[in-house]
């Protein structure tokens, strides 16, 4: 098929950010097309699977039984000792679906392609075409030929290890301690877990700095994974050591369950990329490092970032005004929604890495249900009131971070 080279948006990646901005454009009449270097949309995924229900309805999609396998109704948090810290979904007006994530994202190019967007697939973005300091476009390969495609924008979704943002000239260097380092097994065959029920084990001996998950999907099976901090793993212990241990160590759960699917992926948990945009240019999702510091899940903030560039987008081609400081209004409203939530779940982060297992043995003693939602959600506040009369050897640890 021939692809279109010269459009007024290129989106490079069709993942859940790359479509969701096509939809976006599309829907607003714009000429635009999505790149992916992948054969198949949604495959392999690299990805646990499990999102909130505000997560859809932030771009205004409706569960679809075809890719929303399993409604979970709470969480599981175990200690260190195995200690349960149970959280209701129900008492805290949340749901939890698990995705089966390569049929969503098939659902969400097909959502983009109907409403006008056209698509690339096995084309790799090489390279971003930088003309007297703008972008204006990429150079691909297609099925081992050469192309340039032209654009007003550039729309970079190209995931965690993105490519354009850093061909543009944009600083995506990360330190170690900057990255969580994944591994997980699609497994079937588990026993003794409740399957309506997200699992998330904690320990130093566990994940260091990070934590083990196992989410239930159809039947038996589970997306069960790790992720640790790249600076603790070694090439002795890495995350698959740590995955393969915990499996070892469970054979209540794990004795005959076997692997359909091995997956491994880095989720960047430190701060965003300096700036999303520059002339020409806008980065959104992973490739811009937007994703949730606490727990890695980033499906919802690079849908949002995607819908919000795609939005300031439609405006920027009505003035025909493709210059940085008329696209940086795409990262201020990022900044002034998403961004204050994410800054804030950064110092608990910090303030989390720091303890050691013995504090966490006593923070689920102390903890309850609400309490851990309210600090996913960045609401601290009631921590040192609890910590002051409950276990204040934490108080001034929580002072340092939380202040
Ligand atoms: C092990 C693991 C488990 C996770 N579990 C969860 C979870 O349970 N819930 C959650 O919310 N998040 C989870 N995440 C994070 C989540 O997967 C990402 O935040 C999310 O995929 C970001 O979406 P995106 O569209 O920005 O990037 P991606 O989904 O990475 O999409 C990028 C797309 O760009 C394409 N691409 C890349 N380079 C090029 C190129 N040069 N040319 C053309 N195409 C290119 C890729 O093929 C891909 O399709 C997990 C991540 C990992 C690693």
């Amino acid at each position: 098929m021939k692809i279109k080279d010269n459009v007024d948006v290129l989106v490079v990646g069709a993942g859940p950010a790359g479509s969701i901005a096509a939809r976006v454009l599309a829907e607003n009449n714009v000429d635009v097309l999505v790149l992916d270097k992948k054969q198949e949309i949604g495959t392999p995924k690299r990805c646990a699977e499990g999102i909130h229900s505000n997560v859809l309805d932030t771009v205004g999609l409706k569960p679809d039984p075809l890719w929303v396998v399993n409604e979970t109704l709470g969480a599981i948090i175990y200690s260190p000792s195995e200690k349960k810290v149970e959280i209701n979904f129900n008492d805290v007006g949340i749901g939890g679906y698990i995705l089966e994530r390569k049929i969503f994202e098939k659902h969400l190019a097909i959502d983009a392609i109907t409403s006008g967007a056209r698509y690339a697939i096995k084309t790799m973005a090489l390279g971003v075409i930088k003309e007297n300091g703008k972008i204006t476009g990429v150079k691909a390969e297609h099925m081992g030929e050469e192309i340039k495609i032209r654009s007003k924008i550039v729309i970079a979704a190209d995931g965690v290890d993105s490519k354009i943002a850093k061909s543009a000239g944009l600083n995506t260097t990360n330190r170690l301690e900057d990255y969580e380092s994944g591994f997980q097994y699609e497994m079937a065959g588990l026993k003794n877990i409740n399957f309506k029920y997200l699992h998330l084990f904690f320990g130093s001996e566990v994940a260091p700095i990070g934590y083990v998950w196992i989410f239930p999907k159809i039947k038996n099976t589970a997306n069960v994974g790790v992720g640790i901090l790249s600076s603790r793993s070694t090439p002795e212990k890495n995350a698959k050591y740590y995955l393969d241990k915990f499996i070892e160590d469970h054979p209540d759960i794990f004795e005959d369950a076997s692997p359909i699917e091995i997956n491994a992926g880095g989720v960047p948990v430190s701060s965003s990329i300096d700036t999303f945009v520059m002339d020409g240019l806008m980065v959104v999702g992973d490739a811009a490092q937007i994703v949730n510091p606490l727990h890695g899940g980033g499906i919802r903030l690079a849908m949002n970032s995607a819908k919000i560039a795609a939005e300031v987008s439609v405006n920027a081609l009505k003035e025909n005004d493709f210059s940085s400081s008329r696209l940086y209004e795409y990262e201020r409203i990022w900044e002034e929604t998403d961004g204050v939530r994410v800054k804030k779940l950064l110092k608990v982060r910090a303030f989390l890495e720091k303890l050691n297992d013995k504090d966490f043995e006593r923070l689920a003693d102390i903890l309850g249900a609400k309490d851990i939602i309210n600090l996913s959600n960045a609401n601290y506040k009631f921590l040192f009131r609890l910590l002051l009369t409950k276990a204040p050897k934490l108080l001034p640890l929580a002072k340092k971070f939380l202040v």
